[in-house]
């Protein structure tokens, strides 16, 4: 499969013609992407659940999606 590292290490010949401006969008998609990672990581991590049920034994977070059994 085809992931990103494929795609960087097939780019990674061409840096030397691409504008500079070009090459630093790049790395700031980047850290965007670094950025939400570490917060969806966080944010399911650290979550302060709202429960709701959903069924008789079933309760799940309205923010993170966890479920829980609950009698
Ligand atoms: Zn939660």
């Amino acid at each position: 499969m085809k992931d990103l590292n494929y795609w960087k290490n097939n780019a990674e010949e061409d840096y030397i013609t691409t504008p500079i401006s070009v090459l630093r969008y790049i790395t700031e998609l980047e850290n965007k992407v670094e950025e939400a990672i570490n917060y969806t990581r966080s944010c399911t991590e650290v979550c302060d659940c709202e429960f709701e049920r959903i069924d008789s034994r079933r309760i799940q977070c309205v923010k993170c999606e966890m479920i829980q059994i609950r009698d």
